[in-house]
């Protein structure tokens, strides 16, 4: 490590026992030659597979088998796994004992199984910043965009107005738990409280919240979460929409096919309620049951999850503010709190060579581009002053050191001195 993390905090990060995950030892080639461990610091994308995760699985593996649909004991193991992992996502997300778990691919799916659902003639209230699978389910004239808050407040006092302009019937109102671009944390409990007052139903994208701190729906008093497996330290393949089961049990299903029918005679179909109804199909059992174990993990570990993840983010926004003509994205303000995802540009570098260089010359796996929320990104990036189209991401998690922190930072370091 150069001289140049000299100003980077000396708390170690290392004494915090955090679950293990995949992929610590991972060791990639360099284009300057020989090769390093993998520094992965895109966790906000997909964090790797926690080890309980993995071997969760492995145990589930001989028993694969159909759920629901067989007689055998492999496929009860199978189902009775997969409806025990209703009650799991329900405790991790601290819902209510009647909320349905409707099991899907990912957060996408699950806020698109939402949209479907709505009652004919909702309301939708939605910030331009949120992440692409929150922003574009919603279609029709009642769907009202709220312009980038510059603080929480403005949030809040945002989404009071645009509900006060609402139309009678339901709403609902998307809010985000944390940003994906910048990491901030939502007022949650508080714009919830105001679509309350509106009447209003709430859904919580807790895509990029869930990983990182607690969920605890009756608190928040919001009415629907959607999560991804992916983002959990599980395998891709297995989300969840958590909450009221009303909208769901009276919408047409997700997908037309077995599972979701109670009767299919020559002239009628009648589907089922529950959250069958909208998971036809053979389902992701594996997924399911790993992303049980994941919320299982996190849920007995959340004290040193987000200790850990503070002293990384502390040392690694700490080392970037000493990197020159970096300028970090904040929704809000610098001292927001947030979760560990940090977006930023540096002036005169073209952010795609420097993700390509980081990746090439040093190992350091981060990303570059508008992160699927095109209209936040470029709205902060002019926010930043910053000139670029473009911004990199760095984002920390359970797999992440402080050795990983330290050498992106240095290799900033060199690479603005090295020049354009
Ligand atoms: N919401 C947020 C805040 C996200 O960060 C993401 C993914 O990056 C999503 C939703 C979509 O998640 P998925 O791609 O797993 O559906």
């Amino acid at each position: 490590m150069t001289s140049a993390t000299a100003d980077i905090p000396t708390q170690s990060t290392a004494d915090v026992p955090v679950p293990a995950v995949a992929g610590r030892a991972l060791r990639v080639p360099l284009v300057t030659g020989g090769s390093t461990e993998y520094a992965n610091l895109d966790h906000a994308a997909s964090a790797p597979c926690l080890d309980s995760v993995r071997e969760a699985v492995d145990e589930l593996l001989p028993w694969y088998a159909s759920v629901h649909r067989g007689a055998g004991l492999a496929s009860q193991v199978c189902t009775r796994v997969y409806e025990g992992a209703r009650q799991v996502l329900r405790d991790f997300v601290g819902a209510r004992r009647t909320d349905s778990v409707v099991f899907t691919r990912n957060t996408t799916d699950a806020l698109n199984l939402l949209a479907r659902a709505l009652p004919r003639g909702t309301s939708v209230v939605v910030p331009e910043t949120e992440h692409h699978a929150a922003l574009l389910p919603w279609s029709g004239p009642r769907v009202r965009r709220i312009a980038a808050p510059a603080s929480p407040a403005d949030a809040v006092a945002a989404l009071d107005a645009a509900l006060a302009e609402c139309p009678e019937g339901p709403r609902l109102a998307v809010i985000s738990g944390a940003s994906n671009v910048t990491g901030e944390l939502w007022p949650v409990a508080e714009l919830a409280r105001v679509a309350r007052r509106h009447g209003a139903r709430t859904v919580l994208d807790a895509a990029q919240l869930a990983p990182h701190r607690p969920v605890r729906m009756t608190e928040l008093d919001v009415d629907h979460v959607a999560l991804s497996g992916h983002k959990l330290y599980a395998p891709f393949g297995a989300g969840a929409l958590v909450g009221r089961a009303d909208w769901l049990n009276a919408a047409e299903p997700h997908l037309a096919g077995g599972g979701a029918t109670r009767r299919v005679t020559e002239r009628a179909v009648s589907w089922t309620t529950g959250p069958e109804r909208h998971e036809a199909g053979s389902p992701n059992t594996v997924g399911v049951h790993a992303l049980a174990e994941a919320c299982r993990t996190l849920g007995a570990r959340w004290a040193d999850v987000v200790a850990h993840e503070e002293a990384l983010l502390r040392r690694l926004r700490a080392g970037l503010r000493g990197v020159p003509g970096l300028r970090e994205l904040c929704l809000f303000d610098a001292d927001h709190e947030r979760v560990g995802v940090v977006s930023f540009t540096v002036d005169g570098q073209d952010p795609g060579l420097l993700a390509a260089a980081l990746s090439a010359e040093h190992g350091i796996g981060v990303r570059d581009g508008l992160f699927c929320a095109h209209l936040a990104t470029r709205r902060l990036l002019s926010r930043a002053g910053s000139g670029a189209e473009r911004a990199l991401r760095a984002s920390i998690g359970l797999g992440t050191t402080a050795e990983h922190v330290d050498r992106l930072v240095s290799a900033l370091r060199t690479l603005v001195a090295e020049g354009p």
